[in-house]
């Protein structure tokens, strides 16, 4: 198996929450790493983070939805950081409903941002990794892809990018590319956050109901998926191919 020279890592959504422990993780694994999220600027504080703990970064604005934006930052990421070897398909948002008032609006952007975001960006930065030989893609799946009320749109999104995991493993594997995905329980971001505000609870009580109904007794932090995500990364991973890995305390699937 040919090691690429330069391992360079784009992580997607990684301005905040899971994606800047991701980004933080790979960048302290030893990859450079492309912060990627819709607003550049949002991305400098990660960049000074890595740069700061003397690692390698850059910072990407695009919307993962827009074909000819992943298409240039992918050939920005390849031309100033080197060619991308591995990319976790991270960003991605809520439009919580219950069906009868789920909007088509609603419907449409969860789709666009998890699936239609990991296809363009799985598109683009296969290419330099078949040619590498080597490559990994990880894509950030949800214990919600097995059914949770009110979000019937974000869990046909992420149960579909289960089977878009298994079938690019199934097709890349023998370039030296494989692909898995990582499948997070109830972690604290902003995204979380903005659930308990939905729901009319304080985030700290949101979180204390949630840790009870643990068998673990706790909520998930980003490094939790980060150490998974950073996992599937590892060259010694390389027959581990098409995999759905729950990290949420507890069993799952
Ligand atoms: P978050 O809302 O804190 O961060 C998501 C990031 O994605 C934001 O920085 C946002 O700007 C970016 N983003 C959104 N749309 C984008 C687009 N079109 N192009 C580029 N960037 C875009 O969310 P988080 O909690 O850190 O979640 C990260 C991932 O993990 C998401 O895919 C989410 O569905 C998944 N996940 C989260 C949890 C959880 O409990 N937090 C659980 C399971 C899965």
């Amino acid at each position: 198996m040919t090691q690429p020279r330069t391992r360079v890592a784009v992580v997607t959504g990684a301005a905040r929450g899971i994606g800047a422990a991701i980004a933080e993780r790979l960048a302290a694994d030893g990859f450079a790493v492309a912060v990627l999220d819709l607003d550049e600027s949002t991305c400098k504080p990660v960049v000074e983070r890595i740069e700061a703990a003397g690692g390698t970064a850059l910072a990407i604005g695009a919307d993962v939805c827009d074909e000819q934006a992943v298409a240039a930052a992918v050939a920005r990421v390849a031309e100033n950081l080197g060619t991308p070897a591995v990319l976790v398909n991270n960003a991605g948002v809520l439009r919580d409903n219950l069906l009868f008032k789920m909007s088509a609006a609603d419907w449409d952007m969860v789709m666009d941002v998890h699936l239609r975001g990991s296809f363009l960006m799985s598109r683009a930065a296969q290419a330099y990794m078949t040619e590498a030989g080597w490559g990994r893609i990880i894509n950030l799946s949800s214990e919600s892809a097995l059914g949770n009320r009110g979000q019937a749109n974000y869990a046909a999104a992420k149960a579909g990018l289960q089977g878009f995991t298994k079938t690019l493993a199934i097709e890349l594997g023998k370039f030296g590319v494989t692909v898995n995905a990582v499948a997070p329980g109830f972690i604290a971001t902003d995204m979380t956050a903005e659930t308990a505000q939905r729901i009319g609870m304080s985030f700290d009580a949101f979180k204390e109901m949630v840790a009870q109904q643990s068998p673990v007794q706790r909520i998930g932090e980003p490094a939790d998926v980060a150490a998974a995500v950073s996992f599937f990364a590892r060259e010694d991973a390389s027959f581990v191919n098409g995999q759905v890995l729950y990290v949420a305390g507890g069993p799952k699937g």
